[in-house]
């Protein structure tokens, strides 16, 4: 198989990006956008390497950007890959490599799309963009979080955003995410009294304290979900007490608990309903809250129809809409974009040994992505 998509993808997965590093791959899109008229602008903070890049076309139309990240997870134990995590390798009709799926062959795709389009339609209307960073896989606070709240602040407006992340699961297009729930977490810490095992009556145990107050946490119902999310669900991470000594009641118990939220709770009331419940159990407590990300949601439109429209049109199958899975830069894209949808190719190797994509999605998913330019920012008419 020979494409420039091909070459692209290659050339990224071939430069170590552990995140937050990104090896030098945004560079290589600037050099190849500048080429087609891009106005490249690198945004770096702290370590991380931001681009926005910005291709302005006859004026009066809407502007479309695709987000992505350079970034990649570590590789883990290098003897058990089939071939170098770093060394793009082609067998069996597959590209491995470590971000082969996740998300080097989207950002490949989308920059190779932008190319298509631009040398096609060299009269299009509205603004063409790329938001890339390479703090996805980590913190995600140098990243796009970043440089969205920038153009906020400049006042820069985004119509409609594509993010690359791999949403397909088992063909090319048979699932596009039109949001994602939200992230909550609790660090729920229970003070009891240290003591010898033989004289319970000296000391407090917290374990014991806790455990008929977490039993009913785990089987919380904290709503039914709607037509396009799940209902909530709790999972606890961690726990922790203990002094490793078998004849020592400990004095506190950590327990971390994780909300994937839907938009029929909010956060207050997820908070009161779970401090309520620790109330009700009359133990020595404090609980912590972390907000990881709220909930959202781009209703059908403009973007999804489009998007789904060329996904029929290259690879003849009808997408469907989903909000499952974990979270992604989507979020802070969307304080800033009322239509964020997230396509890319199958996730079933994501983060894994031997991650790879399969190289007969490589040109459907860069057709897909140049489609849907062409349908949202049509040529000016004279
Ligand atoms: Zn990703």
């Amino acid at each position: 198989m020979n494409s420039a998509t091909l070459d692209l993808i290659s050339d990224l997965i071939s430069r170590d990006s552990v995140t937050p590093r990104d090896g030098g791959c945004q560079e290589v899109l600037i050099k190849r956008l500048e080429a087609i008229g891009f106005d490249c602008e690198r945004m770096p903070f702290g370590e991380v390497t931001n681009l926005w890049a910005t291709r302005q076309g006859k004026a009066g139309g809407p502007v479309l950007a695709f987000a992505g990240h350079t970034d990649v997870v570590p590789p883990g134990p290098l003897e058990q890959w089939r071939f170098p995590p770093f060394q793009p390798t082609q067998a069996d009709g597959l590209l491995y490599g470590r971000g082969a799926a996740d998300m080097k062959t989207s950002v490949a795709a989308f920059t190779v799309a932008a190319e298509e389009f631009v040398n096609a339609h060299p009269d299009f209307s509205g603004t063409l963009a790329l938001l890339i960073t390479s703090d996805e896989e980590g913190p995600s606070v140098n990243g796009t979080c970043k440089v969205v709240e920038a153009l906020r602040a400049r006042g820069t407006a985004i119509d409609y955003c594509i993010v690359g992340e791999p949403t397909s699961v088992g063909e090319l297009g048979d699932m596009i995410k039109n949001g994602r729930r939200g992230t909550l977490s609790g660090r729920l810490s229970v003070r009891g009294v240290q003591g010898h095992v033989a004289y319970p009556h000296l000391a407090r145990n917290p374990i014991h304290e806790a455990l008929p107050a977490l039993a009913e946490l785990v089987a919380m119902r904290f709503d039914e979900g709607n037509a396009y999310y799940l209902p909530t669900t709790l999972q606890i991470s961690n726990t922790h007490a203990g002094t490793g000594a078998g004849n020592v009641i400990p004095g506190l118990l950590v327990v971390d608990f994780n909300l994937r939220f839907s938009t029929e709770s909010t956060v207050d009331q997820l908070k009161q309903r779970i401090g309520a419940l620790f109330d009700r159990h009359a133990i020595d407590y404090t609980i912590e809250w972390t907000l990881g990300g709220m909930p959202f949601l781009t209703a059908p439109g403009a973007l999804s129809e489009a998007l789904s429209r060329a996904i029929f049109k290259e690879t003849g199958v009808k997408t469907e809409l989903s909000t499952s899975g974990g979270t992604s830069d989507g979020r802070f894209i969307a304080t800033l974009c009322r239509q964020v949808i997230e396509f890319g190719p199958p996730n079933a190797t994501i983060h894994k040994i031997d991650e790879h994509v399969a190289l007969r999605f490589i040109e459907p998913l860069k057709n897909i992505y140049r489609d849907t330019i062409e349908e949202l920012l049509p040529d000016a008419t004279a």
